[in-house]
């Protein structure tokens, strides 16, 4: 690692998925942003593995649905490493397993404002500072959406599926947009992965529940995403943009 190094930002980058795309990120040179929402120790013990693998890294609170986090995250980076290079936009929620006729306004309002605006604010933060347009060096930005986009969450959360549905079009939409700026724009679509989010939903034995049921005989892992967005985030996805990748066991 040298000062030299490109700097990556994480959103929700304190547990889960985004945990180990900032681990696994060190480990091939990047330094790290590590976002968080509230846990300031899972956030701490994130830099403190980056550290151990090398690298240099930052823990900065901040919401990434609400303007005034997001424009303390990036003004935070900004000061700390001065330059930024890929940005994952992993942050997301689920809510309490409703059907749709139960969902209240409130919650709509919260599951897209976080898992929409919240990406489509913070990529817009991203190209400001790496389009060439802008007189950025170019960089690559990696949304993570869910198959939950594909399957649309019948009777659990369709908002949350919906939401997803909109990262994918955003993914193509902004990637055609930036194509010419030295900006690639991709997408995972996770399957059913082993952290914490389902026990946010309401569904803590999810995990243990569904992994005998679905193709490969398990759940995926933090690390099995984290290696694919990775991967796009590389120079050998030099020519992939626009590009959406099921990492789901072939569910
Ligand atoms: P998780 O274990 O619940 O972790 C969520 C992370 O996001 C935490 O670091 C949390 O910070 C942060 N976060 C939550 N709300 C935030 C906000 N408003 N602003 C900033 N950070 C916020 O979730 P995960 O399972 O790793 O999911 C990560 C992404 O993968 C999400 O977009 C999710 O929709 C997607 N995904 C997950 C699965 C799965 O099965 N796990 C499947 C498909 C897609 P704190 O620690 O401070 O709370």
């Amino acid at each position: 690692m040298s000062d030299n190094s490109p700097v990556l930002l994480v959103t929700g980058g304190s547990r889960g998925i985004g945990a180990a795309i900032c681990i696994g990120a060190a480990r091939q040179g990047w330094r790290v942003v590590v976002n968080y929402a509230s846990n300031k120790q899972a956030a701490d013990q994130v830099v403190d593995a980056v550290r151990a693998a090398g690298s240099d890294a930052i823990a900065i609170a901040g919401d990434v649905g609400d303007v005034a986090g997001i424009a303390s995250i990036f003004e935070a980076a900004d000061r700390h490493f001065g330059r930024l290079d890929g940005l994952v936009n992993n942050a997301g929620i689920v809510d309490m397993v409703q059907r749709v006729d139960q969902m209240s306004p409130e919650r709509l309002d919260r599951m897209f404002r976080i898992n929409i605006t919240g990406s489509i604010l913070c990529a817009k933060e991203a190209v400001l500072r790496m389009s060439t347009r802008h007189g950025g060096k170019g960089g690559s930005i990696v949304n993570i959406s869910s198959m939950a986009a594909i399957f649309g969450g019948p009777g659990q959360y369709v908002d949350y599926a919906a939401s997803k549905g909109a990262i994918d079009t955003f993914t193509i939409g902004l990637a055609r947009e930036v194509v010419a700026e030295g900006i690639r724009v991709n997408c995972i679509r996770p399957g059913i992965i082993d952290t914490d989010i389902h026990a946010s939903g309401g569904l803590p034995d999810r995990v243990r529940d569904l992994g005998p049921t679905l193709p490969m005989g398990r759940v995926g892992t933090s690390e099995e995403v984290a290696d694919a967005v990775l991967y796009l985030l590389s120079p050998s996805a030099s020519y992939i943009t626009g590009s959406i990748l099921n990492v789901s066991g072939g569910r």
